[in-house]
């Protein structure tokens, strides 16, 4: 195992963060895997399956089990971290931009076509080679001023030429559940299964470059570009992975995480031996854009009815929100049928405010799809 140390620009004189990576691996050739965990720093299921993985895999490396190279950053953002305020952890955006920390990766097309000219060819595989040396010169003439920024670039530089990106997130109150792009999902169906993903949310462009979204996004963007003229591949599985919820953090449930992770790289080929039966998928994949998300009209303390994982039908009701002046109930309806993947955990409603996320067959949303 190599560990390397990353250090972020600073934004402030006199202080000084940096990213850690740890890189395992046999010295055989094979794919690279990069996972990383809690880029929203509040969120910390993931940060315990890394250290789960990392036990996991320093004992698979000793045995030369590892073809390729597998990568893990345990805490993908030191910035947020650091925001505490009042007791409470701010890690969902940086306080000094406002910025949510999984928006605005670099985009990569069309600036990399112009590294492209004349490197491409009818072999697949030299051309996904070819694109991947083009990342890293788009990436090399980036330049940032900030410390924020300086993290996105960081992150991209260790994941942009890897086979699967795994991003360990989780919601509020939820279930285990996945966001990738639309082309991906036959590669991501298996993890789909090992997981136990309750639901699989596709997009090609959920807005604002989430980071899953601009490590795999370039593929099928200069898939389009090159097509009749030379063959690009969906060389990079993105998954962000959504971990349960902000109070599913347990060793138990960590170290199962883990192996089911350790499962889908075996299944892959990535880690040597027989890969346990692939589960049944539970459900379908489903479009981002059929992701319904139900909100108050009305302030007023909230109860819900039904739990993330629950089948919902169209019209039934997921919850109440209750103003304890006047007793008026309002009741929390789907509008959509679908899996109820996700809940608030906060319970007092302002008016406007979004509780449940039901996952629907049918896409109906345009624009930006994701939450702030
Ligand atoms: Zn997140």
């Amino acid at each position: 195992m190599k560990t390397t140390r990353h250090p972020l620009l600073s934004t402030y004189v006199g202080t000084a963060r940096e990213i850690v990576s740890f890189h395992y691996g046999s010295g055989r050739a094979g794919q690279k895997i990069y996972i990383q965990a809690s880029l929203h720093a509040d969120e910390l299921p993931g940060m315990l399956v890394a250290h789960h993985l990392r036990q996991k895999l320093a004992v698979l490396e000793a045995a030369g089990k590892i073809a390729g190279e597998i990568v893990v950053v345990p805490v993908a953002n030191p910035v947020g971290l650091g925001q505490n305020l009042l007791r409470t952890q701010i890690g969902r955006f940086e306080l000094a931009t406002g910025e949510n920390f999984n928006r605005h990766y670099p985009a990569m097309y069309p600036s990399i076509t112009a590294h492209l000219d004349g490197k491409l060819g009818s072999d697949i595989d030299a051309n996904r080679d070819a694109i991947r040396a083009a990342m890293h010169q788009v990436l090399d003439a980036t330049t940032v001023a900030t410390e924020l920024d300086s993290m996105r670039l960081t992150l991209m530089r260790l994941a942009c030429d890897a086979d699967v990106t795994l991003d360990l997130h989780c919601d509020s109150d939820a279930v285990l559940h996945l966001y990738t792009g639309t082309p991906m999902w036959p590669q991501c169906e298996p993890l789909a299964r090992y997981l136990g993903a309750y639901a699989t949310l596709l997009a090609t462009e959920s807005g604002d470059n989430p980071f899953d979204e601009a490590c795999s996004q370039t593929w099928w963007q200069l898939e389009e570009h090159y097509r009749g003229n030379f063959p690009v591949p969906m060389a990079c599985l993105s998954v962000t992975v959504e971990l349960r919820g902000q109070g599913d953090v347990s060793h138990v449930q960590a170290a199962a995480d883990a192996d089911n992770i350790i499962a889908f790289l075996t299944w892959r080929g990535v880690i040597d031996g027989a890969a346990p039966p692939l589960p049944e998928l539970k459900y379908p994949a489903t479009p981002l854009a059929g992701s319904a998300a139900i909100a108050s009209p009305v302030s007023g303390v909230v109860a819900f009815l039904r739990r993330p994982g629950e089948w919902i039908g169209a019209g039934e009701a997921i919850g109440e929100v209750i103003n304890p002046l006047t007793d008026e109930v309002h009741t929390l309806t789907s509008e959509t049928d679908g899996v109820l993947y996700a809940l608030e955990n906060r319970y007092f409603a302002t008016a406007g405010m979004r509780l449940a996320k039901v996952a629907g067959a049918r896409a109906f949303r345009t624009g930006k799809l994701l939450s702030a």
